[in-house]
């Protein structure tokens, strides 16, 4: 299962907040198998955010949209996603009900706009804020703020799934670019793919499907660097 990641917010863009939502949910998909081709950030504007939906709807399995929530002028998503799919924002009964049953709020306390969302999606409640997320066809929606986010996504976390990947990591200290013709034969020997990260000292994260041959490769590149 390919997945794309998006998170919704001037502020992230503008560096004033750490965007740990992406970062959280690509480990809670990876850990399931599923493979993250995209994390995308856009702003809290209706045509960035339909244009980047649409593009990844099409071309991934499923697409995770944080951010931007809610009845206030700065949440937008919900506006986004509909025009993604050429809908309109509507009033969810079911949403509204959970709201008046499960969060004691009367009709009158919610923000005009709090349960809109787009027509035909399947809300998610919200069992920590208020703004209900919602799915339409394979797009999920949820809030920004990262505790409510973590409470909807155990909500639809079933949904995701896909082979394991294996990782070993060797840790190599040596120059990276005296490591490249052993990297070279490491992937021509196994199947597996090589990723390389400077530090102050190089690893190196092997990974494959196959828990045994990602261990052979780790082991038969451990035999032929310096280690730190
Ligand atoms: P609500 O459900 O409360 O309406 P929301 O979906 O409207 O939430 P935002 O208005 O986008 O969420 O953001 C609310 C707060 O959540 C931000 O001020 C920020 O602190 C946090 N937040 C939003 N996006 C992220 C992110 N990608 N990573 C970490 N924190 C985030
Ligand atoms: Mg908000």
């Amino acid at each position: 299962m390919q997945a794309a990641i998006v998170t919704v917010g001037d502020e992230l863009l503008a560096g004033e907040t750490t965007d740990t939502n992406a970062t959280w949910l690509a480990q809670q998909l990876v850990g399931r198998g599923v493979d993250i081709q995209r994390i995308t950030t856009v702003p809290d504007r209706v045509a960035d955010i339909a244009r980047v939906v649409n593009e990844h709807h099409a071309e991934y399995d499923v697409v995770l949209i944080t951010g931007g929530l809610g009845p206030t002028h700065d949440d937008r998503t919900m506006a986004g996603v509909a025009a993604a799919f050429g809908r309109s924002l509507k009033l969810n009964d079911d949403a509204q009900s959970w709201l008046e049953t499960h969060g004691g709020y009367a009709r009158d306390d919610l923000a005009a706009g709090t349960t809109d969302l787009p027509a035909g999606a399947q809300p998610l409640h919200n069992d920590v804020g208020v703004a209900p997320g919602c799915v339409l066809e394979s797009v999920y929606v949820l809030p920004g703020v990262p505790a409510e986010m973590k409470a909807m996504f155990e909500r639809i976390e079933a949904d995701f799934s896909g082979p394991q990947t294996h990782v070993a990591t060797v840790t190599a200290d040596e120059p990276e670019s005296a490591l490249l013709n052993r990297f070279e034969e490491l992937r021509d020997r196994f199947d597996v793919t090589v990723g390389s990260y400077p530090g102050e000292y190089v690893r190196v994260k092997i990974r494959g499907q196959n828990e045994n041959t990602v261990n052979e490769a780790a082991r038969w590149l451990t035999e032929r660097v310096e280690t730190a």
